[in-house]
């Protein structure tokens, strides 16, 4: 058995690369080749209301341009739609997955009915409506049925934030897989992959850790390993909110003082040199930080 590190970067085109995006990036390549790894880039294209023509190619030439090369041609997730329907079709084999009828409308007013309306940020948690059938409705989108948890966390370390827990089935319920207008859930098709890409350790932002133990159940499921996670700081913008594309933010120029930036943002704080230079110091101080100093779990933080 190969023990290699597996990581990658997974963008959604949604727009170009800005500083928080670059981030997470340059955090998952740095630690694979701190570990002598292979660093995959996946475009997560299969929110088709959200792509944005070019942006993939956009992003791939910012990477380049930020001294970030894959080691293998990068996979469009919109080319593997019959990996997410073969295990949709696992899942419902194995009374795993139901057809759902109800609108965001409709699970909203019926959470209303129970007093279960969710606060400002957070998503509802599906009612269970069409858990034991349409009562005569049509399929709009395919959920996972939980399993029971009994009210249990599902708990998973993070190599950086150290050990988290979930109870899926009161702070999430029975997520979508397969949503009303086709398109395949980011849940579903990013456990997918990074199985099938053979990915070993998981850096991406800290945006995503809440969609973890998400991940990890469907793992369970699918019979799949879990790889290790470490989520990287948010970059915010001068009101304290997490940049985003949707919210407008910018485009990074790509080139060694945006790599310089986004190290900064990653503890790591080293003076303005060319590219090539800059990006073997990184690789070294993440070494130190997150790779020699911890054989066995999270690096002690610098105090
Ligand atoms: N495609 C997701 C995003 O751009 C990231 C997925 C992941 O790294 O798991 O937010």
């Amino acid at each position: 058995m190969s023990s290699a590190v597996i990581g990658r970067f997974a963008p959604s085109p949604t727009g170009p690369l800005h500083a928080g995006s670059l981030v997470a990036a340059l955090a998952s390549w740095l630690d694979v080749r701190a570990r002598g790894g292979v660093w995959l880039v996946r475009i997560e294209d299969v929110d088709f209301t959200r792509n944005q023509p070019g942006a993939d190619r956009h992003i791939l030439q910012q990477l380049a341009d930020c001294g970030l090369h894959p080691d293998r041609p990068p996979v469009w997730q919109s080319q593997r739609t019959a990996h997410y329907a073969a295990a949709l079709e696992a899942l419902a084999q194995a009374g795993q997955a139901y057809p759902c009828a109800c609108s965001r409308a409709e699970v909203l007013a019926v959470l209303a009915q129970q007093g279960r309306l969710p606060g400002r940020g957070h998503e509802p948690v599906y009612p269970g409506t069409c858990r034991n059938g349409l009562g005569g409705r049509s399929p709009r989108a395919w959920r996972l049925r939980l399993p029971d948890d009994g009210g249990a966390p599902l708990q998973w370390a993070d190599r950086r934030l150290g050990v988290q827990a979930q109870v899926l089935s009161t702070e999430v319920g029975d997520f979508v897989l397969k949503r009303a207008d086709g398109a395949w859930a980011y849940q579903l098709a990013v456990v997918v992959d990074d199985a099938a890409q053979g990915v070993t350790d998981v850096v991406r932002g800290a945006d995503l850790a809440a969609s973890t133990a998400r991940q990890i159940a469907l793992q369970r499921l699918l019979g799949l390993a879990t790889p290790s996670y470490l989520h990287t700081p948010l970059v915010c913008d001068a009101r304290g909110e997490k940049l985003s594309k949707h919210l407008g933010a910018q485009a990074i120029d790509g080139g060694a003082a945006s790599v310089q930036a986004a190290l900064a943002a990653l503890d790591i704080v080293l003076p303005l040199q060319p590219l090539p230079e800059l990006l073997a110091q990184a690789v070294q101080a993440w070494q130190a930080r997150w790779v020699r100093a911890a054989p066995d779990g999270p690096a002690p933080r610098p105090a």
